[in-house]
């Protein structure tokens, strides 16, 4: 088999949650140029059509479904209607996530819940759902999108930080439970990348300045560059890669 073989994902069914803006749109093309078919899960209508576009203009199939991930029986419908439609799901992104930076004295219980429902809870959910299928199939990937606050502090990240924290111990669980089944769960950490997120947690230049002045890289991500990462995740290549946070984060975490 050839690298390009290796790292290509012809006929693979991927979801990607999170799929109508910043990391996950971009996402969508680049799995889609990698050869995927792609279901993709939010619930802004103009941003999944967007991604259905980007996907469609790689020849790729893109099937949308709107869905709050912060209610528990929604995300477990997204992910039947997406067995339901296309029957086996190789590939889970799970990508969506919400922050609301407030010091920890100040944040209120119901912005917690909201945080841990669709950065923590939602992952879980779609990934129980869609492992029998891998499990019966012998094969299956599942990338969970963390963050740098998994392993450091960040001031406003109380909340933030506990799911994302969360979402790497789930991870190694999945893993722990799943590889028996040749699936592959892993997280990517990226740092402060300019998707609307970014922007509305780091659009201050006040906050930018010194975060960029602490990457050593010197710069923010690119969302391509935390694509690139997630479709290594995805691809046969990184078939021995179980249970890991691979950090995109331009040696933050190194210092
Ligand atoms: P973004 O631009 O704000 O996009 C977030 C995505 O999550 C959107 O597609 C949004 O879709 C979806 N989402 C949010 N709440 C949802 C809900 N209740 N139900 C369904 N979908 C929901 O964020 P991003 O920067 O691309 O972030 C992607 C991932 O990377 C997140 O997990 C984030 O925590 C992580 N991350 C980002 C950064 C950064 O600096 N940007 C750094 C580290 C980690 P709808 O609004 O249409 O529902």
């Amino acid at each position: 088999m050839s690298v390009a073989e290796r790292f290509a994902l012809h006929g693979k069914k991927a979801l990607v949650t999170g799929a109508s803006k910043g990391i996950g749109t971009e996402l969508c093309r680049v799995l889609s140029e990698a050869g995927a078919d792609v279901v993709a899960v939010a619930r802004d209508a103009a941003g999944l059509a967007e991604a259905q576009a980007g996907v469609e203009a790689n020849g790729g199939r893109c099937l949308t479904i709107s869905a709050d991930l912060a209610c528990a029986a929604e995300a477990e419908r997204a992910a039947k209607d997406a067995l339901a439609a296309w029957g086996t799901i190789d590939i889970l992104v799970n990508n969506a996530g919400v922050s609301v930076p407030k010091l920890m004295v100040d944040q209120t219980v119901a912005e917690w819940d909201f945080i841990q429902a669709v950065n923590l809870r939602a992952p879980w959910l779609m990934a129980r759902t869609l492992v029998p299928a891998m499990m019966a199939q012998k094969a299956g990937k599942i990338v969970n999108v963390s963050s740098q606050t998994s392993a450091v502090a960040l001031i406003e990240h109380g909340a933030y930080a506990a799911s994302k924290n969360g979402l790497n111990g789930l991870t190694k669980v999945m893993t722990a439970e799943w590889a028996a089944y040749n699936i592959q769960c892993n997280t990517v950490c990226p740092t402060v990348t300019m998707t609307p997120m970014g922007q509305q947690v780091w659009g201050d230049p006040a906050k930018l300045g010194p975060m960029v002045a602490k990457i050593p890289s010197g710069r923010v991500a690119q969302t391509v560059e935390v694509c690139d990462v997630i479709l290594f995740l995805c691809s046969q290549a990184s078939d021995m890669i179980n249970g890991q946070d691979i950090f995109v984060d331009g040696g933050y975490t190194a210092l």
